[in-house]
């Protein structure tokens, strides 16, 4: 009798975020370009429409969770997340068993590890999926482990596959617990069951950081597949795919116009991401930094953020300067305008700053944020920490100073041709054969082969 070809499918599970649906939509998009059937499990709200991929698109349940998510009460809204995500991703799994689309794997964000006994119920592999460094990962997962305790009390930190660290190099949920109640507990849970689980994929790149990967391989089965951009900026094997698919907030059309006027790296490009909220006392010392470095710029200040701006500084700036609500930031850091970029040093942002070869100036705001500006400064060498005073406000004076030193300082070409030495490694790593490539082709030939787990 014939046998019928059964084709691999994965259920993707990502938390419900910009910067965690992005890089799982990403990651899916490879799958999907190597013949593996997947399906994007997100909650009702996320206006997502990847079909035309390859991607179907299921919803499951948060419980029904309305507004920001990074403004949510964690515990409370993991514990419902979990309740309701458990039962609506049974079901789903369960539907599509039904419907003769049987799931093999169900790949979830480690924010989210419930995701693992999900399939084990179902006989299925589980694979973890993290969201920031392999660095910041050995972070909280001595502190999950108990090793590294909470608050650290040392000047500097020395931890097995890191670099030593100062306290204000850690990420701030683990220098200051009071202030993010509930963080560090989701941060350092992400790590519940990651040593059974089948896979353990981080977005990053082995050869940023060789040290922190090899360590954590030790004790979980680390698989390095990143970066997570459109393919079309890194190794444009995948041809359609230009964009992550998801904007949770509208670019402004006029950048790229704007971006075509300027002359060749003389743009500074200023954005905090999809979160981060500023002081009004930040966006102030930022605006008299543009003042002062006189140089073109494009700042990104989200409708939210925007009545913070001093008062007249948008019409003050035109002419010097754009302020736009959101950007098209890949295209953004892909333009030869640009010459540095000043960033808070969200995982994505840096990664993409990386792969687009922008040297930056680091301007953490919280999170992991600290420890990445740490690398893009003293490991990477393509850029500067801009350090805050002892009000916890990065000044004018330091922010100018860092841009100056990032575009024409002694160091600037020495920054330069290490971006550009980064952007050709990482595109070396997802293009045929790469370190993350070969990740990735590892894991869909185990699905393809069809064996179960427990085998
Ligand atoms: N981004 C964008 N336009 C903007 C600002 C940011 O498209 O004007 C994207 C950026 O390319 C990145 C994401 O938003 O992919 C931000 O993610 P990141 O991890 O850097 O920061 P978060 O928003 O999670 O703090």
């Amino acid at each position: 009798m014939e046998k019928i070809q059964h084709r691999a499918h994965c259920v993707i599970l990502p938390y419900p975020v910009q910067g965690h649906i992005n890089p799982m939509i990403q990651f899916s998009k490879r799958l999907a370009h190597k013949g593996i059937a997947v399906t994007f499990a997100v909650t009702e709200d996320i206006p997502i429409n990847e079909s035309s991929a390859g991607i179907s698109v299921e919803t499951i349940s948060d419980g029904g969770y309305v507004g920001n998510r990074a403004d949510a009460k964690m515990p409370e809204y993991l514990h419902i997340f979990r309740k309701a995500g458990t039962e609506s991703l049974s079901k789903l799994i369960q539907k599509l068993r039904e419907e003769g689309r049987p799931v093999d794997c169900v790949v979830y964000d480690a924010f989210l590890p419930w995701g693992l006994s999900v399939a084990r119920d179902f006989g299925l592999f589980g694979a973890a999926f993290f969201t920031q460094s392999c660095c910041v990962n050995i972070i909280y997962y001595n502190i999950f482990k108990g090793l590294l305790r909470v608050p650290v009390l040392e000047k500097e930190i020395s931890v097995a596959g890191l670099p030593a660290l100062a306290v204000s190099d850690l990420p701030s949920f683990v220098r200051d617990q009071e202030a993010h109640p509930g963080s560090l507990e989701l941060l350092a849970g992400q790590f519940e069951g990651v040593e059974d689980s089948d896979f353990v994929f981080v977005n990053s790149v082995y050869e940023l950081e060789e040290e922190a990967t090899d360590w954590l391989r030790k004790f979980m089965s680390v698989k390095t597949i990143g970066p997570t951009i459109p393919s079309m900026y890194l190794d444009k094997r995948l041809t359609h795919d230009k964009n992550y698919g998801l904007n949770l907030f509208k670019p402004i059309d006029t950048c790229m116009e704007w971006l075509q006027q300027q002359s060749p790296k003389s743009v500074i490009y200023i954005s905090f991401g999809s979160m981060a909220k500023l002081e009004e006392q930040q966006m102030d010392e930022l605006a008299t930094a543009l003042k002062i470095t006189d140089k073109p710029f494009l700042w990104v200040v989200r409708s939210e953020e925007e009545s913070k701006l001093p008062e007249n500084f948008t019409e003050e700036a035109s002419g010097k300067g754009l302020i736009v609500s959101w950007c098209p930031q890949l295209e953004v850091l892909a333009h030869d305008a640009i010459g540095c970029f000043v960033t808070h040093c969200g995982w994505n942002s840096t990664l993409e700053a990386l792969s687009l070869g922008v040297p930056m100036v680091a301007v953490p705001w919280w999170s992991d944020q600290a420890t990445n500006a740490k690398f893009v400064m003293d490991v990477w060498k393509m850029g500067l920490r801009a350090f805050p005073n002892e009000g916890g406000i990065v000044g004018h004076e330091e922010l100018a100073r860092c841009v100056k030193y990032v575009m024409e300082g002694e160091r600037a070409v020495e920054m330069r041709e290490n971006a550009r030495k980064w952007k050709e490694l990482t595109k070396g790593a997802v293009d045929e054969g790469g370190t993350s490539d070969r990740n990735i082709q590892e894991f869909v030939s185990t699905m393809i082969g069809g064996a179960r787990p427990q085998e």
